[in-house]
């Protein structure tokens, strides 16, 4: 497959200075960026192309190489330095986007020794994503290696130098062109052999602990949210930033409302008579009961708003409305009395015809019969 030009991706000219080829692929990427296009194939693949365009064109080297021999200076198929690796993203991130989606940046260069993200799934009642709540979660965490230290080594042995790179990590290779530089094979960049690993940590000078964490979840949140815990993540190796903690939240289901976005939605049952007559409800908020008179009149189904009874968006905003839905319930478990009465009162009702007392049905029957009337054409 042949590759675009990495200057027509950004869409910028071939002159532009490190601020416009920022500013390009920033605007490429939050339009892009996976987290706004969930399963969506084609904004992720336009997201890579970008973000492999800005590595290679925000790094003097690469660009100059890219600039000279094109793609074939950087691609890392054809063996050149400039790997482009799934590593790499969070870091470019960082870079440029700042604090907008938290990057915070600061930290280490090499991208291969920062630690990776971690998610973490939380679920939520509806009360507590609607007021926020301060949860403390159990989260797995890296520490040193207490029998060894830290080195990996067993007890009584120390890690060697690698004799393939001197201690050094990377090792230089004639490719092509280019003179580049490799992380050792035969140490995977470490500098150092460990002949006799430790028995806790087998190598790698690091054990796993449980660590607590406290939650700060803001007032709002919603299904899909997640609250960023910055270096809360993996661990970094070799003295690498660590990553980041991402807090993934799910709001339960709740048996009374249902939630759309800053609006709640519940039923509430009200009797034949009320809703002929009219009357008081006590509907349910989530602050407790409140009062809701109902018209006489009412038909199933109507919908009541209860104006700023929602939740408050926790991006800000005021808060939305709590919907009620009335439905009139059919009495159930009749005496002989009670049905006698209601035989007695639709005798009533059908003297004075549909059309009077019950408007629905009678635009009902009249629909119908002016439908069998049309067949009969
Ligand atoms: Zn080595
Ligand atoms: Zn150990």
């Amino acid at each position: 497959m042949s590759k675009r030009d990495y200057y027509e991706i950004l869409s910028v000219d071939r002159s532009a200075d490190d601020k416009e080829i920022k500013k390009a692929y920033r605007r490429l990427a939050m339009k892009y960026h996976p987290d706004r296009n969930p399963d969506d194939h084609e904004a992720e693949e336009k997201f890579k192309e970008a973000t492999e365009a800005y590595e290679v064109l925000a790094d003097p080297q690469k660009r100059a190489a890219y600039d000279q021999y094109g793609h074939a200076g950087v691609d890392p198929n054809s063996g050149g330095g400039a790997g482009f690796g799934s590593g790499g993203f969070s870091d470019i991130f960082g870079d440029v986007f700042g604090d907008i989606f938290g990057g915070g940046g600061g930290g280490g260069r090499s991208r291969s020794a920062r630690g990776a993200d971690l998610r973490y799934n939380l679920e939520l009642d509806l009360e507590d994503a609607v007021r926020g709540k301060s949860v403390k979660i159990r989260v797995p965490s890296q520490v040193k290696c207490n029998p060894c230290g830290g080195t990996g080594a067993a007890k009584g042995s120390k890690p060697e130098t690698c004799g393939t790179c001197q201690g050094a990590g990377q090792v230089r290779m004639q490719q092509g062109f280019f003179s580049v530089q490799q992380t050792c094979p035969h140490c995977r960049g470490q500098g150092k052999i460990i002949k006799n690993p430790c028995s806790s940590c087998h190598g790698s000078g690091v054990q796993e602990e449980q660590k607590t964490l406290s939650v700060k979840v803001p007032p709002g949140v919603d299904t899909g949210d997640r609250i960023r815990l910055s270096g809360e993540g993996e661990a970094g190796m070799q003295g690498g930033p660590a990553g980041d903690l991402y807090v993934q939240v799910t709001v339960k289901d709740h048996p009374i409302f249902v939630r759309d976005g800053r609006n709640l939605y519940c039923d509430v049952p009200i009797s034949l008579v009320d809703a002929a007559l009219g009357g008081e409800l006590e509907v349910p908020t989530l602050d407790g009961r409140v009062k809701l008179k109902i018209p006489a009149e009412t038909q199933t189904g109507k919908m009541f708003r209860l104006r700023g009874k929602g939740v408050e968006p926790v991006r800000g905003g005021p808060a939305g409305d709590l919907m009620c839905r009335v439905m009139v319930e059919t009495p159930v478990n009749l005496n002989k009395k009670q049905k006698d009465l209601l035989r007695e009162f639709q005798a009533t009702l059908d003297k004075d015809g549909t059309h009077k007392h019950a408007p629905q049905k009678h635009s009902w029957f009249e629909g119908v019969k002016s439908f069998f009337d049309d067949m009969k054409l």
